[in-house]
Protein backbone atom coordinates (compact mmCIF):
# COMPACT_ATOMS: atom_id res chain seq x y z
CA UNK A 1 0.00 0.00 0.00
CA UNK A 2 1.19 3.17 -0.96
CA UNK A 3 -0.43 6.84 -0.13
CA UNK A 4 -1.73 7.26 -3.77
CA UNK A 5 -4.31 4.64 -3.04
CA UNK A 6 -5.41 5.66 -0.20
CA UNK A 7 -6.83 8.49 -1.93
CA UNK A 8 -4.94 11.44 -0.81
CA UNK A 9 -4.59 14.11 -3.21
CA UNK A 10 -1.39 15.83 -5.33
CA UNK A 11 -0.42 18.38 -3.09
CA UNK A 12 -0.52 16.20 -0.44
CA UNK A 13 1.53 13.31 -1.98
CA UNK A 14 4.03 15.87 -3.66
CA UNK A 15 4.49 17.26 0.21
CA UNK A 16 5.04 13.24 1.37
CA UNK A 17 7.37 12.68 -0.69
CA UNK A 18 9.68 15.53 -0.04
CA UNK A 19 9.04 14.75 3.64
CA UNK A 20 10.38 11.11 2.60
CA UNK A 21 7.50 8.89 4.51
CA UNK A 22 7.59 6.23 1.65
CA UNK A 23 4.86 4.05 3.44
CA UNK A 24 2.08 4.72 4.88
CA UNK A 25 2.38 3.13 8.41
CA UNK A 26 -0.39 0.88 9.75
CA UNK A 27 -2.81 3.20 11.77
CA UNK A 28 -2.70 5.27 8.34
CA UNK A 29 -3.18 2.39 5.58
CA UNK A 30 -6.44 1.22 7.95
CA UNK A 31 -7.46 4.66 8.65
CA UNK A 32 -7.12 7.01 6.38
CA UNK A 33 -9.33 5.94 3.25
CA UNK A 34 -12.29 5.80 5.94
CA UNK A 35 -11.97 9.02 7.62
CA UNK A 36 -11.51 10.77 3.88
CA UNK A 37 -15.11 8.92 3.50
CA UNK A 38 -16.27 10.98 6.32
CA UNK A 39 -16.44 7.84 9.36
CA UNK A 40 -15.82 8.79 12.49
CA UNK A 41 -12.79 7.04 14.20
CA UNK A 42 -11.29 5.79 17.17
CA UNK A 43 -7.96 4.52 17.48
CA UNK A 44 -5.68 2.96 20.16
CA UNK A 45 -2.83 4.45 18.63
CA UNK A 46 0.31 5.43 20.67
CA UNK A 47 3.34 8.54 20.02
CA UNK A 48 5.37 7.51 17.15
CA UNK A 49 2.56 5.57 15.28
CA UNK A 50 1.99 8.47 13.07
CA UNK A 51 -1.24 8.91 14.49
CA UNK A 52 -0.71 13.21 13.54
CA UNK A 53 -1.06 12.42 9.69
CA UNK A 54 -3.61 9.85 10.23
CA UNK A 55 -6.39 12.90 11.01
CA UNK A 56 -4.02 15.83 9.54
CA UNK A 57 -3.65 14.90 5.60
CA UNK A 58 -7.43 13.78 5.63
CA UNK A 59 -8.71 16.82 7.50
CA UNK A 60 -6.85 19.10 5.32
CA UNK A 61 -7.83 17.42 1.59
CA UNK A 62 -11.51 17.95 3.13
CA UNK A 63 -11.03 21.41 3.72
CA UNK A 64 -8.82 22.43 1.23
CA UNK A 65 -11.37 20.51 -1.57
CA UNK A 66 -14.49 22.46 0.41
CA UNK A 67 -12.27 25.76 -0.30
CA UNK A 68 -11.52 25.04 -4.31
CA UNK A 69 -14.86 24.66 -4.94
CA UNK A 70 -16.69 27.37 -3.17
CA UNK A 71 -17.38 30.08 -5.61
CA UNK A 72 -16.51 33.27 -3.68
CA UNK A 73 -13.76 34.92 -3.59
CA UNK A 74 -13.56 36.83 -0.78
CA UNK A 75 -14.66 33.93 1.66
CA UNK A 76 -15.20 35.75 5.14
CA UNK A 77 -14.31 33.29 7.67
CA UNK A 78 -15.49 35.49 10.49
CA UNK A 79 -14.15 34.09 13.81
CA UNK A 80 -15.13 30.59 12.69
CA UNK A 81 -13.67 27.26 12.90
CA UNK A 82 -14.02 24.18 10.63
CA UNK A 83 -11.58 21.78 11.72
CA UNK A 84 -10.41 21.82 15.73
CA UNK A 85 -8.11 19.25 17.24
CA UNK A 86 -8.19 19.32 21.04
CA UNK A 87 -4.57 18.24 22.80
CA UNK A 88 -3.97 18.19 26.52
CA UNK A 89 -0.88 19.70 26.68
CA UNK A 90 0.89 23.17 24.87
CA UNK A 91 4.00 20.53 23.84
CA UNK A 92 1.60 18.61 21.87
CA UNK A 93 -0.07 21.59 20.48
CA UNK A 94 2.35 23.42 19.18
CA UNK A 95 3.98 20.11 17.75
CA UNK A 96 0.57 18.73 15.87
CA UNK A 97 0.15 22.66 14.33
CA UNK A 98 3.32 22.52 13.08
CA UNK A 99 2.81 19.09 11.25
CA UNK A 100 -0.32 20.19 10.05
CA UNK A 101 1.45 22.99 8.73
CA UNK A 102 4.10 21.03 7.48
CA UNK A 103 1.68 18.57 5.09
CA UNK A 104 -0.34 21.76 3.81
CA UNK A 105 2.66 23.56 2.35
CA UNK A 106 1.58 22.74 -1.32
CA UNK A 107 -1.36 24.22 -0.51
CA UNK A 108 -0.47 27.97 -1.23
CA UNK A 109 -1.59 29.36 1.95
CA UNK A 110 -5.56 28.25 1.39
CA UNK A 111 -5.40 26.82 4.93
CA UNK A 112 -4.72 28.56 7.47
CA UNK A 113 -3.64 26.43 11.12
CA UNK A 114 -3.22 28.56 14.01
CA UNK A 115 -2.24 26.47 18.12
CA UNK A 116 -3.60 28.29 20.50
CA UNK A 117 -2.71 26.85 24.97
CA UNK A 118 -2.60 28.37 27.78
CA UNK A 119 0.78 29.28 30.11
CA UNK A 120 1.59 32.61 27.55
CA UNK A 121 0.26 35.54 26.77
CA UNK A 122 -3.64 35.27 25.85
CA UNK A 123 -2.68 38.40 22.95
CA UNK A 124 -0.67 36.99 20.23
CA UNK A 125 -3.00 33.80 20.32
CA UNK A 126 -6.16 36.58 19.68
CA UNK A 127 -3.81 38.38 16.82
CA UNK A 128 -3.31 34.97 15.04
CA UNK A 129 -6.89 34.07 15.34
CA UNK A 130 -8.37 37.49 13.69
CA UNK A 131 -9.63 37.22 10.47
CA UNK A 132 -10.36 33.45 11.08
CA UNK A 133 -8.59 30.68 10.93
CA UNK A 134 -9.44 26.88 9.29
CA UNK A 135 -7.73 24.66 11.77
CA UNK A 136 -7.39 25.35 15.56
CA UNK A 137 -4.94 22.60 17.69
CA UNK A 138 -6.21 24.48 21.41
CA UNK A 139 -6.26 23.11 25.00
CA UNK A 140 -9.38 23.01 26.36
CA UNK A 141 -8.80 25.73 28.93
CA UNK A 142 -7.68 28.53 26.68
CA UNK A 143 -10.20 27.59 24.00
CA UNK A 144 -12.52 28.49 26.04
CA UNK A 145 -11.03 31.46 27.24
CA UNK A 146 -10.78 32.86 24.08
CA UNK A 147 -14.56 31.96 22.91
CA UNK A 148 -15.41 33.92 26.02
CA UNK A 149 -13.76 36.76 24.63
CA UNK A 150 -15.41 36.06 21.00
CA UNK A 151 -11.91 35.65 19.52
CA UNK A 152 -13.54 32.31 17.80
CA UNK A 153 -16.61 30.35 18.06
CA UNK A 154 -17.06 26.80 17.43
CA UNK A 155 -20.82 26.73 15.45
CA UNK A 156 -19.36 25.84 12.32
CA UNK A 157 -16.91 23.03 13.30
CA UNK A 158 -17.29 20.12 11.27
CA UNK A 159 -13.87 17.67 12.10
CA UNK A 160 -13.07 17.11 15.70
CA UNK A 161 -10.02 15.67 16.83
CA UNK A 162 -9.64 14.37 20.09
CA UNK A 163 -5.74 13.61 20.42
CA UNK A 164 -4.53 11.93 23.57
CA UNK A 165 -8.25 11.71 25.27
CA UNK A 166 -6.96 9.58 27.75
CA UNK A 167 -4.07 12.16 29.00
CA UNK A 168 -6.72 15.06 28.47
CA UNK A 169 -9.07 13.40 30.64
CA UNK A 170 -6.20 12.19 32.88
CA UNK A 171 -5.59 15.94 33.21
CA UNK A 172 -9.04 16.90 34.71
CA UNK A 173 -10.06 18.17 31.69
CA UNK A 174 -14.04 16.39 31.77
CA UNK A 175 -16.08 19.94 32.48
CA UNK A 176 -14.15 22.51 29.99
CA UNK A 177 -14.39 19.38 27.37
CA UNK A 178 -17.95 19.15 28.06
CA UNK A 179 -18.52 22.48 28.08
CA UNK A 180 -16.68 22.88 24.37
CA UNK A 181 -18.68 19.96 22.97
CA UNK A 182 -22.30 21.82 24.01
CA UNK A 183 -20.93 24.78 21.57
CA UNK A 184 -20.12 22.75 18.40
CA UNK A 185 -22.46 21.15 15.92
CA UNK A 186 -24.00 18.01 16.92
CA UNK A 187 -23.39 16.75 13.34
CA UNK A 188 -20.00 16.48 12.66
CA UNK A 189 -17.03 14.28 11.78
CA UNK A 190 -15.16 13.08 15.30
CA UNK A 191 -12.03 11.49 15.47
CA UNK A 192 -10.97 9.64 18.77
CA UNK A 193 -7.20 9.12 19.71
CA UNK A 194 -6.58 7.61 22.77
CA UNK A 195 -3.22 5.28 24.24
CA UNK A 196 -5.53 3.61 26.88
CA UNK A 197 -9.08 3.29 27.28
CA UNK A 198 -10.16 3.30 31.24
CA UNK A 199 -13.72 4.27 31.80
CA UNK A 200 -14.42 7.63 31.37
CA UNK A 201 -12.54 7.45 27.91
CA UNK A 202 -14.97 4.73 26.77
CA UNK A 203 -18.12 6.76 27.73
CA UNK A 204 -16.66 9.91 26.09
CA UNK A 205 -16.52 7.53 23.29
CA UNK A 206 -20.29 6.47 23.58
CA UNK A 207 -21.65 9.71 23.59
CA UNK A 208 -19.42 11.24 21.34
CA UNK A 209 -19.24 9.15 18.25
CA UNK A 210 -21.56 7.63 15.63
CA UNK A 211 -20.64 4.13 13.76
CA UNK A 212 -17.01 4.72 14.12
CA UNK A 213 -14.24 2.51 12.48
CA UNK A 214 -12.41 1.13 15.23
CA UNK A 215 -8.57 0.62 14.74
CA UNK A 216 -6.12 -0.86 17.39
CA UNK A 217 -2.16 -0.48 16.65
P1 LIG B 1 3.23 10.65 15.49
O1 LIG B 1 2.93 9.26 15.94
O2 LIG B 1 2.11 11.29 14.76
O3 LIG B 1 3.73 11.51 16.62
O4 LIG B 1 4.43 10.58 14.41
C1 LIG B 1 5.70 10.09 14.76
C2 LIG B 1 6.76 10.49 13.73
O5 LIG B 1 6.67 9.68 12.57
C3 LIG B 1 6.71 11.92 13.27
O6 LIG B 1 8.02 12.44 13.30
C4 LIG B 1 6.24 11.83 11.83
O7 LIG B 1 6.78 12.85 11.04
C5 LIG B 1 6.73 10.47 11.40
N1 LIG B 1 5.88 9.80 10.40
C6 LIG B 1 4.53 9.72 10.40
N2 LIG B 1 4.09 8.98 9.38
C7 LIG B 1 5.18 8.55 8.70
C8 LIG B 1 5.37 7.72 7.54
N3 LIG B 1 4.34 7.19 6.88
N4 LIG B 1 6.64 7.49 7.13
C9 LIG B 1 7.68 8.01 7.80
N5 LIG B 1 7.58 8.79 8.90
C10 LIG B 1 6.34 9.07 9.34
Amino acid sequence: SNFTELGLIPPLLARLTELEYQQPTPIQAQAIPSVLAGRDLIAGANTGSGKTATFALPMLQQLYLQQQGKTSVATNKGNYVAGLVLVPTRELATQVANSIKSYAAHFNGAIKTVAVFGGVSVNAQMQALRGGSDIVVATPGRLLDLISSNAIKLDKVSTLVLDEADRMLGLGFTEELSQLLALMPAKKQTLLFSATFPLQVQSLTQSLLTNPVEIQV
